[in-house]
């Protein structure tokens, strides 16, 4: 697990080989979507699947761990979308590294139990985890380097993950919609500036796994998506 400065662009990004899955499922009460890459081409000194979580929404710990005691994978690091509570709040208990963009790493910190949907999270049950990194240029996750393209307008800090082919979109865009820019951080104009990159850096065939809602990919949404129209 490393995030390096993208010094050669994205030249050495190739597809997700077959060894790789990814298991999703919907955590807590904004419905947010988790993700666990297993890699199957390696294997940890105890014989598991070495496996990354992407956005523990709450209840993602107990979930993941009877999934990892099923399908024999070791959740070797977390890795954000973004900040926010819905994304962040099971990161703590896997005692494993969690990156996170510079710009959203405060919210891993901050007090939350005030905050909006503090309650509805239990906020104040929350740890900030003992190990965070930054995400930086690209990052090897489940046996592929993953571009990292920062986003921000949803959150300051939004990255979207990429091979060719698949995008781990976080709350940048949705199948129909894009994320909301109406909450503290959010930009409107940085929102506008990323999906102006959204529209014009991926390929139609990208599938996007976003983080709220159904799997859609770049050229639908850039058919259909009434706000990537406003940015083309
Ligand atoms: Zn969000
Ligand atoms: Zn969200």
């Amino acid at each position: 697990m490393t995030s390096q400065p993208n010094d050669s662009a994205s030249a050495s990004s190739a597809p997700l080989p077959a060894t790789t899955s990814i298991v999703g499922f919907v955590a807590g009460p904004l419905q947010t979507n988790c993700y666990v890459l297993i890699d199957s081409a390696r294997t940890t000194e105890q014989g598991k699947y070495p496996a990354v979580v992407i956005d523990p929404g709450m209840g993602a710990f107990a979930t993941i761990q009877e999934q990892a005691d099923e399908q024999n994978f070791a959740v070797e690091a977390v890795v954000l979308t973004h900040g926010h509570i819905d994304h962040i709040r099971d990161a703590q208990p896997f005692a494993v590294p969690v990156y996170i963009h510079p710009e959203d790493k405060s919210m891993l910190s901050m007090d939350w139990s005030n905050a909006p949907f503090g309650s509805m999270f239990e906020a104040e049950n929350m740890q900030t985890p003992a190990d965070i990194r930054e995400l930086e240029g690209s990052i090897d996750m489940a046996g592929a380097t993953w571009e990292i393209h920062h986003m921000p307008g949803h959150s300051p800090g939004s990255v979207m993950f990429r091979v060719p082919g698949l995008i781990l979109g976080g709350d940048v865009l949705f199948c129909g919609g894009v994320g909301r820019t109406d909450l503290p951080g959010s930009s409107p104009e940085d929102m506008m500036l990323s999906l102006k990159k959204v529209v014009t850096e991926f390929a139609d065939d990208d599938v996007v796994l976003s983080g709220h809602g159904p799997q859609t990919t770049i050229g639908q949404e850039k058919a259909t998506n009434p706000f990537l129209h406003e940015v083309g």
